[in-house]
């Protein structure tokens, strides 16, 4: 096991009361992992658990085991730490929390958002409005449901990534019954105008859904402003553990349930409750409120430099996704004759983990259906490199970011004209 950098990161010992100091348990992750400080540029893919999210979920393992569906005390201890996440997610929301249904992450909660709202409207119709840079958990649930007979409307996307409300607003038929499009995407970084959708939704009755797992802890996400009736989002995408997730329905919304077993979350959603995973978001989601704030500010003026700083020093360099309606942490840029799987491959030998597409298309050699959306040949469409900071992402990352990136294109660059000369 040792020698290999991935599995020296296991060693690592987790933190007693007096070592919960952040930057000094990072310098020893740093120390730990042997002489190179790896940089770590993939936030939007996944993030680390926070040191004080595995602080507040780790009683839950063994002390405070018990199935919160217990009526002994054991099983009440579980049930008030669900409860008491609950509160937490539906405060910052400002929902109530029996709006809040726990499930197993992201890709669930919109399954169950845009398969369960299709499955409960049937009697009222069977038309679905989305858009074509949507995250596959949901592009595919729309495929799904178009093969048991819904139609669905694929919204294009300007040059920026932005869906148009106005596009929405003509798609709408007597039939539809769903209106799915993300906050802000994964990919590109772009916000979409939901709340002007929102409206458009209410106006003419018809259930909105948001998925949010890129903005949930990230900016401020109210759902009577964004004027949504269901909202999906993931722990793991803000520093809380992996695999748990909610999904918001407003009250007067009604869904389908596809997990029928015991009565778990009213019945919406069967199965024991992850109990230290849904703990942990609950302490992820307050740590989110109290750092937001700052973290936008100081993530924004890394990311300008970093885009600024790359788009100055790599010729025929683009930026991908909107100049400013974008995410604070996601920078995403087009370098001409260079391939993205080999930029990131050199990226990650010089230490620096980032992404040429999203984490769960990136093996396969797909371009990605988000920057052809944008109206990319699918050559360029391979041309690009995802960079995502996060809250452990300091000034001296991006700097070497900047040190080395220019010296890759320009090794690359030279390959690939060499072998295209030959040929
Ligand atoms: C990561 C992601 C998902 C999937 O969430 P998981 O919890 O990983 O299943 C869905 N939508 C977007 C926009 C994402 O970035």
């Amino acid at each position: 096991m040792r020698g290999n950098a991935l599995s020296q990161t296991s060693d690592i010992r987790l933190p007693d009361k007096k070592n919960l100091n952040r930057k000094a348990l990072l310098m020893r992750l740093e120390r730990e992992s042997g002489s190179m400080r790896r940089i770590y540029l993939d936030y939007a893919a996944t993030t680390p658990t926070d040191q004080l999210v595995i602080k507040e979920m780790l009683p839950y393992f063994f002390e405070r085991f018990g199935n919160p569906s217990s009526f002994h005390s054991h099983g009440q201890e579980a049930g008030k730490a669900i409860e008491d996440s609950r509160r937490k997610v539906a405060l910052m929301l400002g929902a109530t929390p029996d709006e809040i249904i726990f499930t197993g992450g992201g890709t669930e909660s919109n399954n169950f958002a845009v398969k369960g709202t299709a499955f409960k409207n049937m009697p009222l119709g069977n038309h679905i409005i989305t858009s074509a840079i949507e995250h596959h958990s949901v592009l595919n649930s729309c495929k799904f449901l178009e093969k048991q007979g819904f139609s669905v409307t694929v919204i294009p996307v300007d040059r920026y990534g932005m869906v148009d409300p106005n596009s929405i607003k003509k798609a709408i038929t007597n039939n539809t019954i769903l209106i799915s499009i993300m906050h802000a995407n994964n990919e590109i970084g772009t916000i979409e105008p939901v709340s002007e959708i929102g409206k458009i939704a209410k106006e003419r009755n018809i259930c909105f859904h948001i998925d949010a797992v890129q903005t949930f802890g990230h900016i401020p996400v109210n759902v009577d402003k964004l004027g949504v009736d269901l909202l999906s989002a993931s722990a793991h995408k803000f520093y809380g553990p992996k695999g748990v997730g909610f999904i918001y329905i407003r009250k007067g919304t009604e869904i389908t349930s596809f997990m029928h077993g015991g009565e778990q979350e009213n019945a919406r959603r069967a199965s024991t409750h992850n109990v230290a995973g849904i703990v942990g978001l609950g302490r992820a989601v307050v740590l989110a409120q109290e750092e937001m704030d700052e973290e936008i500010k100081r993530m924004t003026r890394l990311r300008d430099k970093l885009i600024e700083g790359i788009l100055n020093s790599v010729e025929n360099s683009e930026l991908n996704g909107h100049p400013y309606r974008r995410l604070p942490n996601n920078i995403n840029i087009s370098i001409r004759y260079v391939e993205g799987e080999s930029m990131l491959l050199s990226m990650d030998l010089a230490g620096i983990s980032c992404s040429a597409g999203p984490a769960c298309s990136s093996s396969a050699l797909e371009p990605s259906h988000v920057l052809l959306a944008l109206g990319k040949s699918h050559f360029n469409a391979h041309e690009s490199i995802r960079l995502s900071l996060g809250k452990y992402t300091e000034n001296r990352d991006i700097d070497a970011v900047l040190n080395i990136l220019p010296g890759i294109v320009k090794r690359l660059r030279s390959t690939s004209m060499a072998r295209n000369s030959e040929t």
